[in-house]
């Protein structure tokens, strides 16, 4: 396979900081596009993978997931795009497309393991892990890049893809609509998201936070009511009110006060931490008592991801972004470990070329 060098941000090691590296991108394939990379967003997964927080992290890695940008070459057999159209690209860049999750749109549950736009298995370049979108430019099958509509601002709709996805997903899996009570673990990236998404498919939304100065950005981004999850008479007066929570915390935390503010036959939907529970165990009786389920999710199919792009255009819905340079990032994430971050981090491309 003949490559081609590129600039990026990535980390050697997961005590080392992200530094600029050089990486190898493939020549263009037949329904390959190649995106100029204008926007990358910054997800909590780029800072799990970098400091291996999940096992599993193969180095050099060169993390980002929310990718904008604008097509600049097509291979032959390309049907979706131009040169010169604007382009995004997610958490996905490659599936098996034969199993029977992929042929329902459901390539992120794909039976033969879906391919991560980083720290993936590269399918066309030997013994290389797949590098993400802090860099200059990616390469990637048309079936996995999203149209993005033209009205909404390019640099916030990158977090679309990833915190935008994984929260849309789960809101139309289980129905939410005008007649939904809706409640959301945590206000960072996922969870801003999560809110907005809620909010604009008329659910009644409520944000439960252990950050009291978090109030008053909760309603202005549309939440009804917040309730502050370490004050008992506010987790008291919530009990047995909502149809579905979207739980983004990313660590392990104890769930079994959530459940109980679910109604009968309501659904925790774990969105954030990835992992066992150790120190805090999960009552079963929530459950039993009143019928209500813990369930999990991950991201969502490219054809939902399309579809949520649509519905934000129509809506006008996109992330409130802080905009950084990729000489940043390392500042950053621990600005977003101390959850001091408005609500997504957005890195400006450009900065990459200086
Ligand atoms: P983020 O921007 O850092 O937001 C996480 C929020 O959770 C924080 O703002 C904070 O909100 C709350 N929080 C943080 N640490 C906490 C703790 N120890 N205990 C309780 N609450 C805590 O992160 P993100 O980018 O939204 O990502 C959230 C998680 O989702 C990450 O673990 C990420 O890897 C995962 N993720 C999963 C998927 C998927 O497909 N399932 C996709 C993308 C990301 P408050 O201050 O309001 O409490
Ligand atoms: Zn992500
Ligand atoms: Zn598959």
């Amino acid at each position: 396979m003949h490559t081609h060098k590129v600039k990026a941000f990535g980390t050697e090691a997961p005590e080392n900081d992200l530094e600029l590296i050089t990486i190898e991108r493939r020549e263009i394939q037949p329904k390959d596009v190649e995106i100029d990379i204008m926007y990358c967003g910054v997800c909590h997964s780029d800072l799990h993978t970098a400091r291996n927080d999940w096992g599993g992290s193969v180095y050099p890695a060169v993390p980002g997931h929310e990718i904008v940008g604008r097509i600049t070459g097509v291979g032959s057999e390309v049907t979706k795009f131009k040169v010169g159209d604007l382009a995004a690209v997610g958490c996905m860049v490659d599936s098996c497309r034969t199993c029977s999750s992929c042929a329902q749109d459901l390539e992120q549950f794909c039976e033969n393991g879906f391919t991560g736009t980083y720290n993936g298995k590269d399918k066309y370049i030997d013994n290389q892990r797949t590098y993400g979108g802090y860099s200059e430019s990616v390469v990637v099958d048309e079936h996995f890049v999203l149209h993005v509509p033209e009205n909404l601002d390019l640099a916030a709709v990158a977090p679309l893809l990833c915190a935008g996805i994984t929260t849309w997903s789960p809101l139309k899996h289980w129905n939410v609509n005008e007649n939904s009570k809706v409640a959301v673990v945590g206000l960072g990236g996922l969870g801003h998201m999560a809110i907005k998404l809620a909010k604009g498919l008329g659910a009644h939304v409520s944000l439960f936070s252990r950050s009291a100065g978090k109030t008053d950005d909760a309603k202005k981004l549309g939440a009804d009511q917040v309730i502050i999850s370490t004050d008992e008479e506010e987790m008291k007066a919530a009990l047995n009110k909502f149809d579905l929570i979207i739980d983004t915390v990313p660590y392990e935390h104890d769930i079994n006060p959530y459940m109980n503010t679910l109604t009968v036959n309501g659904t925790l939907v774990l969105v954030g931490f990835i992992g066992e529970f150790e120190n805090d165990s999960v009552s079963t009786k929530p459950m039993i008592y009143k019928r209500r389920s813990v369930a999990g999710s991950l991201i969502g199919g490219i054809k939902e991801t399309q579809e949520m792009l649509d519905f934000c255009g129509e809506k006008n819905i996109v992330s409130d972004i802080e905009i950084i340079k990729m000489q940043d990032i390392n500042e950053a994430y621990e600005r977003m470990l101390k959850s001091d971050v408005k609500y997504r981090f957005v890195i400006d491309m450009k900065s990459l070329k200086d």
